[in-house]
């Protein structure tokens, strides 16, 4: 495996940053996921637009231009031999002695690996997957795609740990916000679209986005509003979604299952036309 790490190409085993570096350090970064499916770029530019506002709202600069960016991307993918995988990146505020405020001269440090994934299994996609439900413990900056993800990890692990896919985080008013790495949805008994508004509670996912976009030219009957947690136990479908999870059927949420226990029509539907739009459209 190939990385790339600040203007050089190399050996996996080789690509190393300072110990100094502020990522390393302080979690100071920002990252990206973008997905690489048939060994083209899944939308691209909305990452690469996220990427640019997370490292303008934590005021890191700019490591390259985008041009350079998408080139280094693309040759990652070829020396790695992707066809179905992600780009991962990384842009830290840079390496300087440890002090809590922004370094005077640091430059951005910036880190690309990419690796192959596979497709979910036929039964993950027939049958569902469970999350579970825990209190969202993080910060109001959720919005900011940063490397500082501790409660995301530990979430992730108690999801592992009872056997689920997922942990919806629950805010303070018994709301869920989204995934520890994916968006959340449902469908209620009135066949009603239901996502979180996109506020700084939550990661404005670029899967998210796609889907709402497809939903509204599908005509489907959609709404941006938060749901609580009983709400999802009652409703008739639910799903997640994420760059490298497209739409994922969510059939059991903490102990009660959704449905009849099997993907639901229409996430079953929003994930073939989410599929159909990232090898076309979306693909670059
Ligand atoms: N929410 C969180 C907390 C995430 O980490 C992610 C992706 O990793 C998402 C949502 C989904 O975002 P995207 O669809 O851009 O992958």
């Amino acid at each position: 495996r190939i990385a790339y790490v600040n203007g050089r190409f190399l050996p996996h085993s080789h690509a190393e940053v300072h110990v100094e570096d502020r990522g390393y350090q302080f979690a100071d970064g920002v990252y990206e996921v973008v997905l690489v499916q048939n060994g083209v770029m899944v939308d691209e530019m909305p990452h690469l637009d996220r990427l640019d506002r997370s490292l303008d709202e934590l005021r890191i600069a700019h490591p390259m231009s985008r041009g350079a960016l998408r080139s280094v991307m693309r040759e990652l993918v070829r020396l790695n031999r992707i066809r179905n995988g992600l780009v991962y990146m990384q842009v830290t505020r840079g390496v300087a002695k440890r002090d809590h405020p922004f370094p005077k001269n640091a430059k951005p440090s910036i880190v690309l690996t990419a690796k192959r994934i596979s497709m979910p299994s036929q039964e993950t996609v027939e049958n569902g997957v469970k999350v579970i439900t825990i209190r969202d413990i993080r910060w109001e900056r959720c919005d900011i795609k940063s490397v500082s993800l501790l409660p995301n990890i530990l979430g992730k692990q108690e999801a592992r740990e009872n056997g689920a896919f997922e942990a919806w985080q629950v805010d303070a008013d018994g709301n869920v916000t989204e995934g520890t790495s994916s968006n959340a949805w449902i469908v209620t008994q009135d066949g009603e679209l239901v996502t979180r508004p996109a506020t700084n509670d939550i990661l404005n996912g670029i899967t998210r986005l796609s889907i709402l976009k497809l939903a509204e030219r599908q005509g489907l009957k959609y709404v941006e509003r938060a749901f609580s947690v009983d709400e999802a136990k009652k409703a008739r479908e639910a799903f997640a979604s994420s760059a490298t999870a497209f739409v994922t059927p969510v059939t059991q949420i903490d102990d009660v299952v959704i449905g009849n226990g099997k993907a639901g029509t229409l996430s079953r539907g929003l994930r073939d036309s989410y599929m159909e739009y990232a090898a076309g459209e979306g693909a670059t």
